[in-house]
């Protein structure tokens, strides 16, 4: 993937990607993700959809290329299509593209196509109705389902992919039946590590499932072959012959992906995250209020600057967290 950004920082690395979180709120409670009783941000203090794209046109300005509109679930976020169709005219901007739980896609999936949405990555931990209303406690399985089909249809298969964190004890034993779904709709699909991020109260270590034997297990279904496709992102892939479907494996853990790391984050707040795995944060929020392009410019520069050469996660020792909540993160 081409990166001609200017955006560089100490150790060589271009920064051409934005993942943006358009609000902390969302109809879920995934149990590794929120506290069951989460406490949001007053909305005051969140961004307003011309500040999101204030941001993005600086950063645009600035070499990023990419933009993925996270959460939250932006699809709770009123008026959200309206910010997709302003983004989408950003000169600059290659593509855009959108994380979401699924649960409004019936809705959704045709105004967020017309308003420019390029791609969209579906979070999927269950097919089990009872399981997956365990896991994000107010989740409706069928919902989500009808919400990927409805997708499917609209965007066509190789732009919907899906994304399953790896959970010991709750779906791991549901993966392989997870790789058959998507094969059978011949979409991709993210194996992702889970990350010790938050105080919810679930117990990262124990239900921590690594991408190795994951991987282990899904061969004994089918013979994966590994593949040197890169969609810029930290998904190492691999094949099936005679299936369209890549098979991802995002592995914090086991196979640090930082040296390739391309992006940075903003919160719904308005905090930039140089890097997801740690705490180092520019608060670009009164530079943004002030309508200063010139200070957000300044101080996403300053960002770059000190983005940290890899990650803190460690859950070989208890309590050794990332303090904030995806959710507020943007994923
Ligand atoms: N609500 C949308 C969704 O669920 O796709 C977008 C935001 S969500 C925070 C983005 C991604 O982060 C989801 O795929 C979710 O499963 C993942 N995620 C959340 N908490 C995580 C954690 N602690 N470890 C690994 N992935 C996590
Ligand atoms: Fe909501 Fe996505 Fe977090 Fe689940 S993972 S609680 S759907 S933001």
């Amino acid at each position: 993937m081409s990166n001609h950004s200017s955006l560089q920082d100490r150790y060589g690395r271009k920064i051409n990607y934005l993942r943006l979180s358009v609000t902390d709120r969302c109809d879920f409670r995934c149990a590794y993700c929120m506290a069951e009783k989460m406490q949001f941000l007053p909305r005051d203090e969140i961004l307003s959809l011309e500040e999101c794209l204030f941001i993005a046109k600086v950063f645009v300005a600035l070499g990023v290329d990419k933009i993925r509109l996270s959460g939250g679930e932006p699809l709770v976020r009123k008026d959200f299509p309206w910010l997709v169709a302003r983004m989408r005219k950003l000169d600059g901007l290659r593509e855009l593209v959108l994380s979401s739980n699924g649960s409004q896609l019936v809705q959704f999936a045709v105004p967020l196509k017309l308003a420019g949405v390029d791609r969209i990555n579906i979070s999927l931990d269950s097919l089990n109705p009872d399981v997956f209303h365990r896991l994000t406690r107010t989740g409706n399985l069928h919902q989500v389902l009808a919400g990927i089909d409805a997708a499917i249809t609209v965007f066509g298969s190789t732009s919907i992919k899906m994304n399953t964190v790896m959970l010991h004890d709750s779906n791991h034993a549901e993966l392989p039946a997870m790789l058959e779904f998507a094969l059978a709709r011949k979409i991709d699909i993210s194996f992702i590590e889970l990350m010790p991020m938050g105080e919810t109260g679930h117990h990262y270590a124990t239900s921590f499932y690594s991408s190795a034997d994951a991987l282990a297990q899904l061969r004994q279904h089918h013979t994966l072959i590994p593949s040197v496709e890169t969609s810029g992102g930290p998904a190492r892939y691999w094949r099936i012959a005679g299936h369209e479907s890549r098979i991802g494996f995002i592995s914090p853990h086991s196979q640090n992906f930082c040296a390739d790391c391309n992006r940075m984050r903003v919160t719904a707040r308005g905090e930039l995250f140089p890097c997801l795995g740690n705490e180092g944060m520019v608060d670009l929020l009164p530079a943004v209020r002030a309508g200063d392009e010139a200070g957000v410019r300044d101080l996403i520069l300053q960002a770059v600057a000190d983005k940290p050469e890899a990650h803190e996660f460690d859950l070989s020792q208890p309590g050794t967290h990332i303090m904030r909540f995806m959710s507020r993160t943007g994923g």
